[in-house]
């Protein structure tokens, strides 16, 4: 059986290490693409790594994302170390090509913020940046001083939660949700922004899908998130509506814990841009199910004033200065509970998850 806790990693630059040679011990063929725009926090150089095993002319694959949010990297590494390290990957069926994405973003990751280096939410980017034409968010633009004050001083603060306040009384909870995190395109420095252009980690990611599985015909897509829903659960969020065949092969494949943001069932908030959404597209050949997997951490208050204080570090702020330190506490133990408990119960719902897309996959 296999060890949960020391899969996972104390930061990027550790992950990293672990995920390269877990590769290798498992023989697969490996490739580093470094991201030419960022660096760490010590000047580092950052890279995704995407590991392939299985053959290239496979009738079916399973791809795995890591670190699509950064921050949100340390689960989906720690499951995909797991996967590479268990004795039970011994037994899956040979002929299935397996893609693993390593920190997708990996400059959120190794900063511990879960947007990429333009402060974009990658998960929000995959849109048409050609046309100028992006979706307007009424809410965000409501509440926009509110999401990302001018400073962190405990006046502004109050007043702006009183704000957020006013809006759930009025609208409700997941109106409030919506406004903050569906996305916006407006406001470059602040929250949940989709950006004004392609980013680097997007462009890999086309690049890795069309050249690593254009050749399969059924593909399934596991991408690891953090951040919403209750402690340690790993809610399957799928972003196809209810009827769609995309989604009745996901619950054909998990079963009844696949939830749909369509259908307004999910923790998540409906998302426009989303890295899932683009996979259709990019192999019109395959039939691809897909979902992401979501972990609890802690409550949705939490998760967002630590965003908020990282938002300001990085758009106000100084992220090397000495407020930074506290911040950076924060905003990794909101998507990373450094804890046996929580480790342990990723790694359990990770691997089920998992064999559970490969029977799937190959089910006749
Ligand atoms: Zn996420």
């Amino acid at each position: 059986m296999t060890d949960p806790i020391p899969l996972f990693s104390a930061d990027y630059f550790e992950a990293r290490e672990k995920f390269l040679s877990a590769a290798a011990a498992r023989g697969c063929a490996t490739t580093s693409h470094l991201n030419p725009y960022a660096k760490g926090p010590a000047g580092e150089a950052l890279f995704t790594d995407v590991a392939v095993i299985g053959p290239d002319d496979a009738a079916a694959a399973l791809l795995m994302i890591s670190g699509t949010h950064g921050v949100e990297g340390y689960a989906g590494s720690g499951a995909q170390i797991g996967w590479l390290r268990s004795e039970r990957s011994d037994t899956w069926p040979r002929d299935v090509k397996i893609v693993v994405i390593h920190a997708l973003n990996p400059y959120g990751f190794a900063w511990n913020r879960r947007v990429t280096e333009d402060n974009v939410d990658l998960n929000r980017n995959f849109v048409d940046h050609g046309s100028g034409d992006y979706p307007d968010n009424p809410g965000y633009e409501e509440l926009k001083h509110a999401i990302a004050p001018a400073d962190l001083k405990p006046e502004t603060l109050k007043a702006a939660d009183d704000t957020l306040r006013a809006y759930s009384k009025k609208h409700g909870a997941f109106a409030l949700q919506e406004a903050i995190s569906k996305g916006q395109y407006a406001h470059p420095g602040g929250m949940y922004f989709g950006g004004a252009r392609e980013q680097w980690s997007a462009g890999l990611f086309r690049f890795i899908v069309r050249r690593e599985l254009s050749r399969a015909g059924r593909v399934g897509v596991v991408d690891f998130h953090t951040g919403l829903g209750p402690y340690g659960y790993g809610e399957l969020i799928s972003e196809d509506a209810a009827d769609a065949p995309a989604y009745l092969r996901a619950r054909a494949w998990w079963g009844d814990t696949v939830r749909s943001t369509q259908a307004g069932d999910s923790v998540s908030a409906q998302v426009l841009g989303s890295v899932d959404s683009s996979v259709p597209g990019l192999l019109p050949r395959a039939q691809v199910t897909m979902a992401a997997l979501e972990y609890g951490t802690y409550s949705t208050r939490e998760i967002f004033q630590a965003l908020r204080a990282d938002n300001w570090l990085h758009a106000m702020g100084n992220p090397l200065g000495p407020e930074a330190k506290a911040i950076k506490t924060d905003i990794r133990c909101a998507f990373y509970p450094d804890k046996d408990d929580w480790k342990e119960m990723v790694w359990q719902r990770a691997e089920a998850v998992l064999t559970q897309a490969v029977q799937g996959l190959t089910r006749p």
